[in-house]
């Protein structure tokens, strides 16, 4: 090679390596998230992240599904960060197909508890749940005692026949709330119980939990299941109509007696091929801290997942504090698989 050509080649790769350095730099200050949440309070939320480290958050917004087949399909080439998900049977299918990098961080394991974290692989844990919300029973006032509905398994006894509502069995929030049964009662009872709530259905599954929510108010069924969030939003709801069903409807937190009401969480992790693995680090870290626990729960009229941090909402005051069930998330997600073949077998849509 000619003196000149070596130089060439030099500065060529100099100029390569600057470049790549430059790009390195300007990715430091841009951190990619998939999110699953889509509340206004959000956008305040991400932009006191920016403020206060300088890091631009570019989002991705789709439903749970979309990110899942989005993450799997991009592979390694997925410019994503960080992932936020809204049910722990959805972070736990993420954790399983490796979507999620795993993270060890003294912050987040001091701010959140273990019950709400993915597996810790020995190199940290798969994801953080951020926020949590109950799935509470719904009842007809008019129509049914409230200490009739105040367990999850009243929901399967004969005296409740006729008169229930849900979902799809298979829905993530029932999957997750029947995975939580099978953890607390074993395989048999679990069954069992899903047989039981089966006969006692006032019509097919379908619709959202809104939906179980009106037909309780309407009468078409006397008792539902829901998560806590989206009786909240009926309750702060400034529509006279969503107001008429609220009057219409009670709610109890099941299993107060005994094993405490199911919690589910909104939670999220770095993505298996983070490109920005620092500001993924600083994002999932800053999402602890009790000013985002605050508009990361509020926005949702969710609980924030950190003890000690309160919440300005009045749908959250009226529910009040409850006991809540001690199975660790991760064990629900978990159970998913058992918990659709039982479906399959009692005939639970
Ligand atoms: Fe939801």
């Amino acid at each position: 090679m000619s003196r000149t050509a070596t130089i060439r080649a030099t500065l060529l790769a100099f100029g390569l390596a600057a470049g790549a350095v430059a790009a390195q730099a300007q990715d430091a200050k841009v951190l990619r998230l998939y999110s699953a949440r889509h509340y206004q309070t959000d956008e305040a939320l991400y932009a006191n992240f920016t403020k206060a480290t300088g890091i631009r958050i570019d989002r991705v917004d789709a439903d749970d599904a979309g990110i899942l087949a989005r993450l799997k399909s991009e592979g390694a080439a997925s410019p994503a960060d960080v992932v936020l998900l809204v049910d722990a049977a959805r972070l736990w299918k993420a954790e399983a197909d490796g979507l999620f990098a795993p993270v060890r961080s003294a912050v987040l394991e001091q701010r959140l508890p273990a019950t709400l974290r993915g597996k810790d692989s020995g190199q940290g844990s798969a994801w953080f749940g951020y926020s949590t919300r109950a799935r509470v029973v719904v009842y007809n006032k008019a129509g049914v005692k409230k200490e009739d509905v105040d367990t999850y398994a009243e929901l399967a006894d004969p005296k409740n026949k006729g008169r229930v509502c849900t979902r799809s069995g298979s829905h993530p929030y029932n999957l997750s709330l029947f995975g939580s049964m099978l953890e607390r009662v074993g395989p048999e009872r679990a069954e069992a119980w899903l047989q039981g709530v089966v006969a006692n259905m006032a019509r097919a599954p379908k619709g959202g939990d809104t939906d179980q929510i009106k037909a309780v108010a309407s009468g078409e069924c006397q008792v539902a299941l829901t998560n806590s969030y989206y009786l909240a939003r009926l309750m702060r709801s400034d529509k006279a109509e969503d107001r008429a069903v609220v009057d219409k409807v009670g709610v109890v937190f099941p299993d107060q007696d005994g094993a405490g009401t199911h919690v589910n969480v909104s939670g999220g992790g770095m993505a298996a091929h983070a490109k920005n693995r620092q500001a993924a680090v600083q994002f999932l870290e800053y999402l602890a801290s009790d000013e985002a626990q605050s508009y990361f729960a509020n926005g949702n009229n969710e609980w924030p997942a950190v003890r000690g941090v309160k919440v300005a909402n009045p749908a959250l005051d009226a529910f009040g504090s409850f006991r809540q069930e001690a199975v660790p998330v991760a064990a629900v997600g978990a159970n998913q698989a058992k918990v659709q073949q039982m479906l399959d077998r009692v005939g639970y849509k």
